[in-house]
This record gives C-alpha cells, structure tokens and sequence, in this order.
C-alpha cells in the first residue's frame, strides 16, 4: 500500500468500495478459517468413532459426515467464492479506477507543461511513466491493500486459534516468521533501489528505440543501420542486466520466504508429534493447528511481498510526482481578461528574451509594430531569432511585462487560451496527425463542412495533390496510411491553419519545401483571403516575402531595420547584400 499527496485523494474518493471490499475479504477470512477445524472433526471421527461437537460426544456416522462436515464445508466454499469475488471487484476495481483518473490527471498536467520541459524529458521516458509505472502504481494500490489487510485480519485470527490451543508450539511457529519479517524489511530496501535502477534502464531503451523510430530515414541515409543496432544492444543488455539482477533478488528473497515455512512446518511436525505422543493433543488436534499455520503462510508472505511491491510502489509513484509537481511555468495570472474581437495588432517594445536555459539573449532591444490587416514578412539569417518572436507571440514562453502588445494590450494581462485562439500557425516542422486529410486540416476548428476543408486546401494550393489520392480528403495519413512530401506536409499544413480564418496567421518557414510557381500561387491566394487580416511570414528566402506591406529585417537578435522591399533596399546595406547574396545563388549556384 503506499501513499503520497497525488494518491491519497483516491483512498477517499473509492472508500465505499474499499469498505465494502474490506468487508468481504474479512468474511472469506473468517470463513477460511472455519475448515481446519472439520479436519479436525473428520481425522478424530475416523479415529475415535466420536467427536466432540458444541462441547458434546457425538457419534461420527455418515449422517454426522454429511450434515454437519460436508454441508457446512459446500456452504463455506460457495461464500468463499462470492466474497473472493466480491472484494476482487471492488479493491481491483477501486485500483484500476485510480490508475485510469491519475493516467487522465498525468495527461492534462502534462498537456500544459512548457516546451522547455520536453527539451529535458523525452519522450521515451515519459512513456513509461505512463506504462510501467502506472501499472506499479495499481498494483500497490489494489494488491497492496489487499496484502495489508488480509495480513492483518487472518493473521491475527488465526494466529488467535493456534494460540488458544498450544501457546508453546505457537511460539515455536511465529519466532522464525518473526525473523523472516525483520530481514523481509531489509531486502525490501535493497528491492526497491534494484527496481529503480529497472525502471531507468527501461526508460532508457524506451528512449532510444523512440528516437530511432522518428529518425529511421537519417539512419537510412546515412548507413549507421549497424550502429544504431549496436547502441541498441547495448542499452538492451543493461536492461537485461538490470532485469536479471532484479529478478535474481526477488527470486533468492522467495527462497528465503520458502525455506522458513517449511522449517517452520517442520517443527511444527516435531513438536507438535511429539505433543500427540505425549497424549496432550490428539492427531485431529495437530492437523487443525496445522491448517491455522499454512493460513498465516499466505499473511506472512503477504507482509513480504508487501514490503517489495510497496518499494517499487514508492519509485513509481515518485516518477510519476515528479511529473505532476512539474511546474507550469508558462500560466495565465490571475485576472487576466480575454482578447475579444481580434483585430490582429501586434506591438513588440524593446523586448530582450533569453531561454530559461540559455546563456544569452536570444532577442536584443526587440521594438516594432505590425498593424492590424498588415502583411509582414521577417527576414533573416537561420538563427538570428525569427522563431522566437513567434514563440513569444504564441506565448510559448513567459516574456516581461510592457513588452508585448496585442490590440494595444500587454499579453500578460490576457489569457493564453485567446491569445492563441486569435492565431493560427504553422509551424516549421509541418506536424500531421495519423489521421485522414480532412481531420488533420479541420483539426483547429470545433466543426466544419467538407467544403470548407476543400476551400482551404484549395487557398493552400493542395486540393489537386488531395484528390489524386484514391480516398481523396479521406487518405488516413503518417504511421498507419500514406506517406506525403515535404511540399504537401507544408501545403496541408497551411490549409490547417487557414481553416482557422483567425485575425492573425503565422507562417513560419511555411513555402521553403514547394517550387516558387507554388509559392506565388500560395502567396496571391493568402493575399486575396486574408485581406484585413494580419499575416505574419517568416522567411529566408528574400522573394518570398519582397511583396508584402512591411518587412522587418532581423540581424543576430536585433531589429535591424523595418520597411518596404524597395526602402530597405535602398537604406540598409546588410539587407541589400542578402538580396545580392540571394539573387546570385539562385542564378549561379554552386560557384559562390
Ligand atoms: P531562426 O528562427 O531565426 O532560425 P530561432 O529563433 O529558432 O532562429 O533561434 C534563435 C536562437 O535561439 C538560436 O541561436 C537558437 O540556438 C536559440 N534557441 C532556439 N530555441 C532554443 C531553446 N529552446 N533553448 C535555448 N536556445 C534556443
């Protein structure tokens, strides 16, 4: 059984169940410990030809046989059923509950947690939080507190039995359980830190093949098939070698379990033979307190797999705070007001952004204004911050007070659910969803109509590529259905993003994988639907972005100046050299 702020709610929530369960499993206990005595009755009657029933000598005949053995034993057996059925469902049922709402509340922390988080934690080791520790979890949850109270209730009623019919040979029975108890609790320390170190070498493959998975097609090209397949031998047998050091405790711990209870049976054997001999207990007597101790074995077993299961219990559930006490880092403040009615106004005023992470600032002195209906391009070199500035606008990350405006307000006083509602993005890594084409376009919107998924497609000048596909708008695409280009990727991408209709859309690096007959046929349909709409286009090649309303022109984090194609052409030296630069690799290529 364990316990920890993120479980205990679920002791509370599924008490009646519990309650109810704990109930049951006391009756099956009580009742367990009905039988050894009808061995008595049974082994005494053969042998003496009489019992002693309720404090009377009674004849042991075949109407005694089966009226008072057999017919109680049948009824005995029948509750044992429904009561072991009965706290099955409701203690296991209470588990699987619990792991289902944590597994649910793991989920929606995770969801808001920041982008950064991901950096550090990946995927792979995320997973097994979800997989492996959560099954630990629920079975410490059920099994554990099955174990603890079935040890609790029938070892102490039947410990009770055996010491009201021989207190010596009780001792004789419970010294060396004792002992196996105190190095129980030893070996259960030694149990857990083995399971820890399981889990993280768990963890770990889970890591590698995931990233293995995602990038099968660099490894491809590359030729580090053979490498990749070493490493993964390599994780695989420190997996194995921590599986196998785990398992060999486990399995020595369960010898050790064995060893006293059979010694113990011994003695019993012993003692208790000699006590018949003696004439002070009779052989029926010896089998009873023999059916009492092989009903503690279970208890006492119990106990020391309890103290295993609740070692690993504990690391699991410790992994899976961490991720709950995870903070989210990225949050709205209080009072914050929603941006209704987007005009699309955005205001950056003398920002300087560094990653929590990072060493400098990634933005330097960041002032400019993109007015609502305007179309922006941002042109820069790769790595001169273009990203960010999105990333800031979408409040991917926190940014200081007064630094950011949308619609003449500061970001921080509204929510970040309207702030991105009022966006609509395309990201520079295009992400499809393993769904058909038509969901993964109108994945941004609640509802919509089939033509509005085509119109959209047909803005991002993808409905051709669509319906050349045999299942058309129904194409299940990414894992589990076909694979599309990188220019189609970026297209439906776009279309995703257009479906949104949104006040303000931003496209990062969005054109770079299609043709430029593509892009100007992109770039006019844009113009057209999204007039009085303000769209924001990152971009490093220079023609894609000479056409619009204002280009802001960014060098190593620093606005470097702010203008029409043809006044920053005329007036920055660094941006008319880029253009140079550009107009020559296109005509010359490989030469320069
Ligand atoms: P661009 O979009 O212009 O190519 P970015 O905005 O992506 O450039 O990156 C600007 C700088 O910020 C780069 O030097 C990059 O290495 C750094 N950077 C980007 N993302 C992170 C991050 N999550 N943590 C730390 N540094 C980052």
């Amino acid at each position: 059984m364990i316990f920890g702020k993120h479980i205990n709610r679920y002791y509370l929530k599924y008490s009646p169940w519990l309650l109810l369960g704990l109930l049951a499993l006391i009756a099956v206990d009580y009742l367990q410990l009905l039988t050894p005595r009808l061995y008595q009755m049974v082994i005494n009657g053969m042998n003496d030809g009489y019992v002693m029933y309720e404090g009377v000598k009674t004849v042991f005949d075949m109407d005694f046989l089966l009226e008072r053995i057999c017919m109680p034993m049948v009824i005995i057996i029948v509750c044992i059923c429904i009561g072991r059925f009965l706290w099955r469902l409701c203690i296991f049922g209470s588990a699987i509950k619990t792991s289902t709402a944590l597994r649910n509340r793991m989920f929606d922390h995770a969801r808001g947690l920041s982008t950064q988080y991901y950096q550090v934690n990946k995927v792979g080791n995320l997973m097994s939080l979800f997989t492996n520790d959560l099954d630990t979890v629920e079975e410490c949850f059920g099994s554990g507190f099955l174990m603890l109270f079935d040890a609790i209730f029938l070892g102490s009623l039947a410990i009770m039995k055996m010491w009201n019919m021989d207190r010596l040979l009780t001792c004789f029975a419970l010294v060396p359980m004792a002992l196996l108890l105190a190095c129980s609790t030893i070996v259960g320390k030694h149990l857990g830190k083995k399971w820890r170190k399981r889990q993280a070498a768990f963890s770990s493959l889970s890591d590698f093949s995931q990233e293995s998975f995602s990038g099968i097609a660099v490894i491809k090209a590359f030729v580090k098939e053979s490498k990749e397949l070493l490493a993964f031998k390599g994780l695989n047998k420190e997996n194995e070698k921590a599986n196998i050091e785990f398992t060999r405790t486990v399995t020595l711990f369960r010898i050790m379990v064995m060893l006293f209870v059979e010694s113990v049976i011994c003695v019993i054997l012993g003692y208790g033979g000699y006590l018949v001999w003696k004439g002070s207990f009779n052989a029926g007597q010896l089998v009873e307190f023999i059916g009492y101790f092989t009903t503690i074995v279970w208890p006492i077993m119990a106990v020391s797999e309890l103290i295993d299961l609740t070692s690993r219990g504990k690391a699991s559930l410790g992994r899976i705070s961490e991720l709950l006490d995870a903070k989210v880092d990225v949050c709205d403040r209080e009072d914050v007001a929603n941006l209704t009615s987007p005009k699309g106004e955005i205001e950056f005023r003398g920002l300087s952004f560094r990653y929590p992470d990072g060493e400098y600032d990634v933005l330097k002195d960041v002032s400019f204004t993109i007015n609502a209906g305007e179309n922006v391009g941002i042109v820069g070199k790769t790595g001169c911050g273009k990203t960010t500035i999105v990333d800031l606008i979408l409040r991917t990350y926190n940014v200081p007070d007064g630094s950011i405006y949308i619609d003449g307000k500061d970001v921080n006083s509204l929510s970040i659910r309207s702030v991105r509602d009022a966006c609509a993005y395309v990201p520079q890594d295009n992400f499809l969803f393993s769904d058909t084409i038509e969901n993964n376009i109108a994945f941004g919107v609640d509802a919509h109509e089939p033509d509005g998924v085509r119109y959209a497609a047909a803005m991002a000048d993808v409905d051709e590529n669509i319906s050349a596909f045999s299942e058309g708008y129904a194409t299940v695409l990414g894992e589990r259905g076909v694979t599309v280009s990188g220019g189609q990727k970026q297209r439906i991408s776009i279309a995703r993003a257009l479906m949104r209709d949104s006040a303000i859309l931003i496209l990062d690096d969005s054109v770079s994988a299609v043709d430029t007959k593509t892009e100007r046929a992109i770039l006019a349909n844009l113009r057209a639907t999204r007039a009085g709409k303000t769209t924001i286009l990152i971009a490093h090649r220079i023609s894609t972005i000479e056409n619009m309303d204002k280009i802001i022109f960014i060098e190593d984090g620093c606005v470097e100046a702010i203008g029409s194609h043809a006044e920053l052409y005329a007036s920055c030296s660094a941006y008319r050299k880029m253009v140079e630069l550009q107009r020559l690799e296109e005509e010359g290529g490989d030469e320069i």
